[in-house]
């Protein structure tokens, strides 16, 4: 069994057909169905898979057609091919196509699908469960037909039917590498330590710290660490990114697909009109309140949302660009601002926030360039981790759903695409902890941007994003706060903390 698509569809012309032009149709008909509809067409599809023109009338100035097809020249991508030579047929009748109205638009997907993988989308009118499989009708027009909305929901489907069967789980992990027991030092929870020293405090916001500088000076220790030891050795330069990213750039990152949960939306005011806004400031300076609600109505957008993944913004830089030869790999990295998540109950510490620190490492050329730079990171993680840091720590191959959807990993030749994770052991709650990750991500951006490059071969790109705060609660999970027993380079890159807040 294969899915079906059927559709009728009104041709509306500038004027009644003549009975010339009527036979006309029929033959451009006969020639669609033998012929046109056949290009392309894999020489073992059967008779009933291929698009075909299955009924036709001409009354007046409207032509109304029914087309049928299975997987190959679908229905709706024969409806067009028609168009084109029914056009030129037309035309020597001087009769000019005004309108295409599509009547009527069935899915047949063979399959008894389970309720969760048919989308509520508005183009979705009926769902009917027939045995052993499921009809839907789609109210599209002519234009939703040309970009490709029954496709897209066809596919849809059938991601949410394979995301049904994971049964909920979020990635495939593969163990890679382990570090092995080392001592053990201290038991507590830094976050709870680092409250009681005045470390840190809780911000306005919620999942979001205020850190003191004894804090930052272990921050800026580290990031001095992953500068000196991993990015400029490796010569990645620094840049800096945009923090507000704009629906535009997720819809080709392909996070419009799914980030919508946890965003920080941003919106922009209607007008920056001073007269617009008198009545918020003056409702405040007379209650003391905020009118939140009078507030989202003189709003804009969203646009978007506040930085989430931090590679994204990058990517207009080389949008639409063939990148030179010479200029490859390109290496680059971000910590120029925050990140945000709308992580809701799953807060927890420093570790799991709303609002974090992140340095962000980025690199693109051939596949190859792209497999080898994450090689060399990885290699010189481990000198950190091993020799600098002295961490117990293991990393392991994730697949994420969104890869695992599009089929970009196991299939041929991609199996360098994936993630990598790296875990830090967290005695206080025994328990390992996500700190960073290095990913390939294959021509998944450089397709959703555009870019080239100069020799024709296919452009990848790769990504590492190092949480500073992830990496602060592992560190001080393991080594605890006696300075004394910190590895050297990072108690000497710390200094005293510096207590420069006391309270009465
Ligand atoms: P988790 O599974 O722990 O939620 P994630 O898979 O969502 O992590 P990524 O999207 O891979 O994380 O983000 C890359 C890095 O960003 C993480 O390794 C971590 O260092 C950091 N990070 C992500 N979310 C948070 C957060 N809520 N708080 C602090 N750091 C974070
Ligand atoms: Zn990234
Ligand atoms: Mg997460």
């Amino acid at each position: 069994m294969f899915v079906r698509f059927a559709l009728n569809a009104d041709l509306h012309f500038s004027r009644e057909l003549p009975p010339e032009a009527v036979e006309a149709v029929a033959k451009t008909v006969q020639e669609a169905n033998t012929t046109l509809f056949r290009r392309g067409v894999p020489a073992e599809a059967t008779e009933e898979q291929i698009g075909k023109i299955t009924r036709w009338s001409a009354d007046g100035s409207v032509v109304s057609l029914k087309i049928e097809s299975g997987p190959y020249t679908r229905a709706h991508d024969a409806l067009f091919r028609f168009r084109r030579s029914i056009v030129r047929a037309m035309g020597r009748h001087r009769l000019g196509l005004r309108d295409i109205r599509i009547t009527a638009f069935r899915v047949l997907l063979p399959d008894e699908l389970p309720d969760a993988a048919i989308p509520k989308v508005p183009f979705i009118t009926t769902v009917h469960r027939l045995p052993g499989a499921v009809e839907l009708e789609l109210d599209c027009s002519a234009s939703d037909l040309e970009n490709r909305v029954p496709d897209r929901i066809v596919r849809l489907i059938e991601e949410k039917k394979e995301a049904l069967s994971y049964g909920g789980k979020v990635e495939h992990w593969e163990l890679v590498f382990e570090s092995g027991a080392k001592p053990r030092v201290y038991s507590g929870n830094p976050t709870e330590e680092m409250l009681a020293r005045g470390w840190i405090r809780h911000g306005a916001s919620r999942g979001q710290w205020i850190y003191a500088p004894q804090a930052v000076q272990l921050f800026r220790a580290l990031e001095k660490i992953v500068i000196d030891e991993i990015v400029t050795p490796l010569g990645f330069s620094e840049m800096i990114f945009p923090k507000l990213v704009p629906w535009e750039v997720w819809m080709r990152s392909g996070h419009a697909k799914g980030v919508y949960p946890e965003i920080y939306y941003v919106c922009t005011p209607k007008t920056r009109d001073p007269a617009y806004w008198e009545e918020i400031a003056d409702y405040f300076k007379v209650t003391g309140k905020v009118p939140v609600e009078q507030i989202r109505e003189r709003l804009d957008g969203p646009i978007g949302g506040m930085c989430y993944a931090q590679c994204p913004p990058f990517w207009p830089f080389v949008q639409g660009e063939t990148l030179a030869n010479d200029s490859l790999p390109v290496l680059v990295f971000d910590r120029s601002g925050t990140s945000h998540r709308y992580e809701s109950g799953g807060i927890h510490g420093i570790e799991r926030v709303d609002e974090f620190h992140r340095i962000e490492i980025l690199w693109l050329g051939t596949a190859e360039q792209t497999i080898e730079t994450a090689d060399r990171l990885h290699e010189a993680y481990v000198r950190v981790f091993e020799d600098l840091l002295d961490l117990e720590w293991r990393s392991a191959k994730v697949t994420p759903w969104f890869m695992a959807q599009e089929g970009m990993v196991g299939g041929s030749g991609s199996a360098e695409v994936g993630t990598r994770d790296y875990e830090a052991y967290l005695p206080y709650s025994d328990s390992w902890l996500e700190f960073q990750n290095v990913s390939v991500n294959g021509n998944k951006y450089p397709k959703g941007f555009n870019v080239k490059i100069q020799s024709g071969a296919d452009c990848w790109s790769g990504c590492s994003g190092i949480g500073l705060e992830r990496w602060t609660a592992a560190f001080l999970a393991q080594k605890g706060f006696d300075l004394s027993k910190w590895p050297e380079a990072v108690a000497r890159l710390v200094g005293e903390p510096k207590e420069v807040f006391r309270f009465l």
